[in-house]
């Protein structure tokens, strides 16, 4: 394996931002990877460890060694007659992963197609999209402990998943790499999920009334490609923002000013689309130099001429958080991680 000196980044982050690594190397086993970590240690850099790229924003070019994980392979086990375990490492891409699935006829995962990314990176923000989250068919993820250098597992509960949350992201953030996923997946009785966002609406458009779970994917592709921005053509990181969850307490209060403010009441706390607060601030399809919300959903922030910087997208972010809380007196989190 070949560490590479000054490497773009520019075609390895959706932004599309130019950005460089002062040093790079792409792992395909975990040999490699230890390597590479030795290498870092040894020279004293920062590591960085990177998947598809697809929800990180470069403000600057990085001074250390990025890591970019290419572990390949899917293999699995069968559990009983309607269950079935698959794990795929790291670097394996998550959507054709997901049609992997799908064409060996393997629910679950069906309504997070289209999810940019790879597998190792998925349940460190527990993905989720239309009613669904990895942390539903997640059993277990082998990672490499950086403190001790050995392979460790972290089960679903030790997984501590939340909304757009783990443990990867929070107490271990920067103390593992997920090396490997293992999803149990059903093989007979698939369980639907049609309820959420527009998939019921799409599915009779097609004209389906007994839908499979090849169907509902087939549903999932289309309303995501009619409503975000395609990477490759705009660069983007989907949803910039996460959905702030405040108190019933403060909610009421903003819902007296404006009544019209959708909500999801979850226990004790209320979820608001970030969207919604965006698009009320006046944002939805707005444009400051290079960078823009995007015209379909606000929430999305794009690269609209290809030209933009990562310091530019930050602070049309900060902008954004600005007039949120100056509006609705709510702070939005960003989703992307900044780097
Ligand atoms: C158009 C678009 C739509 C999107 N829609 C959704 C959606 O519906 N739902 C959703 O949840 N997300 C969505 N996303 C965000 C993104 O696809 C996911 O967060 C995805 O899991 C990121 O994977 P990645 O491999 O590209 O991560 P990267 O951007 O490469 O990395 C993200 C972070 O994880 C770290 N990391 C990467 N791999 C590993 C590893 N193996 N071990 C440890 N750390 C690692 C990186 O250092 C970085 O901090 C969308 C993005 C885009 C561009």
């Amino acid at each position: 394996m070949k560490i590479q000196e000054n490497y773009s980044l520019k075609n390895l982050n959706t932004f599309g931002v130019e950005v460089s690594a002062k040093y790079f190397a792409e792992v395909k086993d975990l040999g490699d990877l230890k390597y590479a970590i030795e290498f870092a240690k040894i020279n004293h850099l920062e590591i960085l460890f990177l998947g598809g790229g697809s929800n990180v924003l470069f403000t600057k070019s990085f001074g250390g060694l990025v890591i970019k994980l290419d572990l390949k392979g899917i293999s699995e086990a069968f559990l009983n007659e309607d269950e079935v375990l698959v794990t795929a490492k790291a670097g394996e891409n998550w959507h054709e992963f997901v049609q992997l699935c799908l064409d060996k006829n393997y629910g679950g995962l069906e309504n997070l197609s289209l999810i940019p990314g790879n597998v190792g990176t998925s349940p460190m923000q527990n993905i989720g999209a239309y009613g669904t989250e990895i942390k539903d068919t997640f059993v277990n993820c082998k990672v490499l402990n950086l403190g001790s250098m050995q392979v460790e597992e972290f089960n679903n509960e030790e997984c501590r998943f939340g909304y757009r949350e783990s443990v990867f992201k929070r107490e271990g953030k920067g103390k593992y790499v997920i090396l490997d996923v293992t999803f149990k997946l059903s093989t007979e009785n698939h369980q639907l999920k049609t309820e959420y966002g527009a998939i019921k609406t799409e599915l009779e458009k097609f004209g389906i009334e007994n839908p499979t779970i090849q169907d509902v994917s087939r549903a999932v592709i289309s309303i995501r490609q009619s409503k975000l921005p395609d990477p490759k053509v705009t660069g983007n990181a989907g949803s910039f923002f996460k959905n702030p969850t405040v108190s019933a307490n403060q909610f009421s209060k903003v819902q007296k000013q404006y009544p019209q403010i959708p909500n999801y009441p979850n226990g004790e706390m209320v979820k608001i689309p970030a969207g919604w607060l965006i698009e009320q601030c006046g944002w939805k399809g707005k444009q400051i130099g290079n960078v823009a919300s995007h015209e379909l959903q606000a929430l999305v922030i794009v690269n609209k001429t290809g030209a933009a910087t990562g310091k530019e997208i930050y602070d049309f972010s900060t902008l954004i958080i600005e007039s949120v809380i100056e509006k609705f007196g709510i702070e939005l989190e960003r989703e992307v991680n900044i780097i």
